[in-house]
């Protein structure tokens, strides 16, 4: 069991009056974090420190905030068998999950380190004579940044990385499932050796998430804010931006479907599925939900991709044999897929593989002919339960593809690539991949949605957008003229 501290100016600080709050193993409900629970003023003390330390950091040049993320992303791949233990002590995640996560971090590390030669901004023709106008990108400010526990260390990395880069002091909010995860990054960040106050890390109760959000948020020296997780949550943070007018990048729920056109390579399109599907239990955004098939393949498809199913192991990942399927992160997970798998059934679905679960650890389970009149058809699983959608020809896949709320990731498989790409063109997603899965994340890649997904883009010159102040400078060369 770990008892953690939160940081703040540098300090390893606790919260008022000693607060705390636990975080339990998901399979054996032990005690696998004691995290302090921080209160509204100890975020304002986190906000402070950060504003102190923006007004030296935000002058850096480049090779210093460089060479820092650098190192960070050295030092945090040299503790990845700490992330691993960690992961799958607070959400039950398997170790290939938590090494892979700790793999993409440091690759973000590396690329946020590169973008910070990249803030660029223009100069622009002026009418007024002598005018040399330019359009210039500063750091923005304070940032928030608040990551959910599914892929706790690329996106607890991925909500302060660019916005460091960019010459910002951050806020990291953990995740209540995830605050020993989380706090790892924080802890290698400190001993890369960013100054104190640039980065500050704070964790809360439960309970408390709406207090010590909106406390965060509301004080001015706050300019923008990051928040990934569900869609949920992403409309009241949103309120909580616009009620302080503050910018907002919203990386929220999805439903990606999964289109097998009538030329597809069944085999191919099965490998992609099953990852897309069962990779992290489907607890990824970019999971691959609906699996929209046409009739003409659907049998065979489907038949290919229940083997694949069965096939993959379920188990305790603490224990040595590797294992594709851990535990998801709690009961409501279970109830919850249980309760879409029994509707499904009642309305007609027909179980393929795996079924209802009465433990954390949940079965690869498919349902196939599903029709909109089933909650699974609309609503996101984020478990392993995934939904087999029959279509006849492309017009109705795209029309099954854009009937949802969500639009983060899809995926088409077809052999005719230009057929297939025409019709990734007309899916209502941020991201789209043909031949390929729903679930593919890079550094330097714009990833975002649309729709309930949310807003904004991480990865890359889109990160540098969100994270800069984009300002119009001019410098009167020559004499001014003026009308009067
Ligand atoms: P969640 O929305 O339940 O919780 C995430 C965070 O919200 C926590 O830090 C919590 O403290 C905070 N929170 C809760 N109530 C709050 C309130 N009233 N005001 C302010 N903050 C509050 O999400 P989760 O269960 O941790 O994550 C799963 C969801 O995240 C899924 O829907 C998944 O699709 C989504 N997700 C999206 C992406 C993406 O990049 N688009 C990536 C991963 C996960």
């Amino acid at each position: 069991m770990s008892d953690l501290p939160m940081l703040i100016n540098g300090l390893k600080v606790t919260a008022e009056r000693n607060a705390t709050f636990e975080r339990r193993n998901p399979l054996d409900g032990t005690v696998a974090t004691r995290a302090p629970a921080a209160s509204p003023a100890d975020a304002v003390m986190a906000v402070e420190a950060a504003a102190e330390a923006f007004k030296t950091w935000s002058e850096t040049g480049p090779g210093m905030r460089r060479a820092l993320l650098l190192k960070a992303a050295d030092l945090l791949e040299a503790r990845t068998p700490q992330f691993i233990e960690a992961i799958s002590a607070e959400t039950g995640a398997t170790g290939m999950w938590g090494g892979f996560n700790v793999f993409l971090a440091a690759g973000m590390l590396r690329e946020a380190a590169a973008l910070t030669t990249q803030i660029v901004g223009e100069v622009i023709p002026s009418d007024v004579p002598g005018s040399l106008a330019m359009a210039i990108r500063q750091p923005a400010g304070v940032v928030l940044g608040i990551a959910p526990w599914n892929a706790p260390v690329i996106l607890g990395v991925r909500a302060i990385a660019t916005p460091l880069a960019c010459g910002n002091t951050v806020i990291l909010k953990g995740s209540e499932n995830c605050p020993r995860t989380h706090q790892l990054i924080i802890e290698t960040l400190q001993e890369a050796g960013f100054p104190p106050g640039v980065v500050n890390y704070i964790t809360n109760a439960p309970a408390d998430a709406g207090a010590v959000v909106e406390a965060i948020v509301a004080h001015p020296a706050v300019r923008r804010v990051n928040f990934t997780g569900s869609t949920r949550v992403g409309r009241l943070i949103a309120m909580t931006c616009a009620k302080y007018l503050k910018p907002a990048v919203l990386e929220l729920g999805g439903k990606a479907p999964l289109l097998v056109l009538d030329d597809a390579d069944l085999d191919d399109a099965v490998n992609g599925a099953a990852f897309g599907s069962f990779a992290n239990s489907g607890q990824i955004c970019m999971s691959t939900e609906r699996l929209i098939v046409d009739e003409k393949v659907a049998e065979s498809f489907v038949r290919k991709l229940a083997t694949k199913a069965k096939s993959l192991p379920l188990g305790d990942p603490r224990k040595p044999e590797p294992v594709v399927l851990g535990s998801v992160i709690g009961m409501s997970t279970v109830e919850h897929c249980n309760a879409l798998i029994d509707d499904a059934i009642a309305k007609g679905a027909k179980l393929v593989c795996g079924g209802k679960a009465d433990s954390t650890l949940m079965p690869a389970t498919l349902l196939d002919h599903v029709t909109p009149a089933m909650r699974i058809y609309r609503e996101e699983t984020f478990g392993p339960v995934k939904a087999i959608v029959r279509v006849r020809g492309i017009e109705e896949a795209i029309a099954c593809a854009n009937d949802n709320e969500y639009g983060l990731s899809a995926a088409v498989f077809g052999r005719d690539v230009a057929r297939a790409m025409n019709v990734a063109r007309r899916i209502d997603t941020g991201i789209c991949h043909v031949n390929g899965p729903t679930v593919h994340d890079e550094a330097q890649m714009p990833f975002g949605g649309v729709k309930g997904s949310g807003f904004g883009r991480f990865g890359g010159r889109a990160g540098v957008h969100e994270f800069t102040e984009l300002r119009w400078v001019t410098v009167q060369t020559t004499p001014r003229q003026y009308p009067f």
